[in-house]
C-alpha cells in the first residue's frame, strides 16, 4: 500500500543534529528520526509534505511533557527575528538538497501536482517544501519569491506563535481554537500572493479568526495539512465541526494528525494510545468531508505518536487497522494516498 503524509518534521530533527551527517543517517537509517530510507522502503511511502520549523531561539525540551498534564494552555512563544528563520530555514533546505542529490534519482522535489503524479507512478518519493510558519518571509515579500525559486510550494503563515502575518493558536486543552485576533493586513497579502503563485496554505496552527480571514480571501480550496476533529478531542489545534463544514464546501482536504494529544479524548501527548482514536477522528472527518477529501498528515518526527505506528516502518499496522474496522481497500487508499494525490494534481499548478 503506497502511503503520502501531510506533513513531517524530518528536517528539523536533521538540524538539531548538526554534528551528523544528515545524509548518512538518511539513508544507513538511524534510531532517532521517525523517517528515513530504510523506513522509508519498509513503508511504500512515495512522498510528502516536508515541513521546515523554525523553532524557538531559546530551546523548549519540555514541550512535550507539558501536555502530559489534564489540563495545560502554553502561552505562545515568543515571535521570532526575520534573519534567524532565514537562515535556520536555509539551512534545512540544505540538508534536504543534499539528501535529494544523494537519492540517485529516487527522490524528487516536486513543484507541480503532475510531477508528483509521474514521481507515484514510477515508484519515486516526491517531496513538497512546505515551511511551517512564514517567518523567513520579511514585509516586502523578497524572500518568498527567493523561497519560491527554491522550490517551496505550501506555506503555513504561522506555527502557533505570532508573526507579522497572522496569529499562531496556542496548544490548549481543553479549548476551543477561537484564541486571538486572525491576520494581518500583510497577511491578507500574503494569501493572495500565495494563491497568485499558485502556492498552497497551510490553515494547520491558525486560530479559528485566521482560518476563517483566508477562508474569506483565498479562491484555493481549503488545505488543513495535520489536524483532527475537535469534536472527538477538545483541543484548540483541532478543527470544529463549522471549520470541517467550509473546507467541504471549499472542495478541501483535511490530513489526520497522528500526535496523541489531538487525537485522544482527554488531550494527553502519550504514547499509550489506542490507534481506534484514529479511527474516531477518521470517522468524524468522513462524515463532514467525504471520502475523496480526507488524508493523513503524520506529524512524524515532530509529535508523540501511537505505539503501535511509533515510525514510518510501521505505518501498514494503520492500513490493517483500518480494513480491520470495515473500511474497503478503495476507502483506505484514498485516506493513504489517492486523496492527497488528485487533490495536488487539481490544485498545485
Ligand atoms: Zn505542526
Amino acid at each position: 500500500m503506497k502511503y503520502f503524509d501531510g506533513h513531517n518534521d524530518v528536517l528539523l530533527k536533521f538540524y538539531f543534529e548538526k554534528n551528523k551527517d544528515s545524509a548518512k543517517e538518511f539513508f544507513n537509517g538511524n534510531d532517532f528520526c521517525h523517517i528515513d530510507f530504510p523506513k522509508i522502503l519498509k513503508s511504500n511511502f512515495c512522498g510528502g509534505f516536508f515541513a521546515i520549523f523554525v523553532p524557538n531561539e531559546e530551546p523548549d525540551d519540555d514541550f512535550f511533557k507539558r501536555m502530559i498534564n489534564e489540563k495545560y494552555d502554553f502561552p505562545l512563544p515568543n515571535k521570532i527575528d526575520q534573519t534567524y528563520a532565514k537562515n535556520a530555514t536555509n539551512e534545512m533546505i540544505s540538508i534536504l538538497n543534499n539528501i535529494i542529490l544523494q537519492s540517485n534519482n529516487k527522490i524528487k522535489l516536486c513543484t507541480s501536482g503532475k510531477e508528483i503524479n509521474e514521481c507515484i507512478l514510477d515508484n519515486n518519493i516526491a517531496i513538497i517544501l512546505h515551511i511551517e510558519g512564514a517567518e523567513a518571509i520579511d514585509k516586502d515579500f523578497k524572500n518568498l519569491y527567493e523561497l519560491y525559486n527554491k522550490g517551496l510550494r505550501s506555506i503555513g503563515l504561522v506555527w502557533s506563535r505570532n508573526n507579522i502575518f497572522a496569529n499562531g493558536v496556542p496548544f490548549s486543552y481543553p479549548s476551543s481554537p477561537d484564541r486571538g485576533e486572525g491576520l494581518t493586513d500583510l497577511g491578507k497579502d500574503l494569501v493572495k500572493i500565495c494563491d497568485e503563485k499558485h502556492i498552497l496554505i497551510d490553515l494547520s496552527h491558525l486560530n479559528q479568526k485566521g482560518f476563517y480571514d483566508v477562508a474569506k480571501i483565498s479562491k484555493q480550496p481549503l488545505m488543513a495539512t495535520h489536524s483532527n476533529a475537535h469534536f472527538i478531542t477538545n483541543h484548540s489545534r483541532n478543527l470544529t465541526d463549522e471549520q470541517l463544514t467550509t473546507i467541504k464546501n471549499s472542495q478541501g482536504i483535511v490530513g489526520i494528525n497522528f500526535a496523541t494529544a489531538f487525537l485522544r479524548r482527554d488531550g494527553r501527548m502519550i504514547p499509550e494510545t489506542s490507534l481506534d482514536a484514529i479511527v474516531e477522528h477518521c470517522d468524524h472527518l468522513l462524515k463532514f468531508l467525504g471520502e475523496d477529501h480526507v488524508a493523513i498528515g503524520s506529524d512524524y518526527d515532530g509529535a508523540v505518536v501511537p505505539n503501535e505506528i511509533s515510525d514510518l516502518s510501521k505505518i501498514e499496522n494503520l492500513y490493517k487497522y483500518f480494513i480491520g474496522k470495515g473500511y474497503s481497500n478503495t476507502l483506505t487508499e484514498k485516506i493513504f494516498y489517492k486523496n492527497w494525490n488528485n487533490f495536488l494534481q487539481k490544485n498545485l499548478i
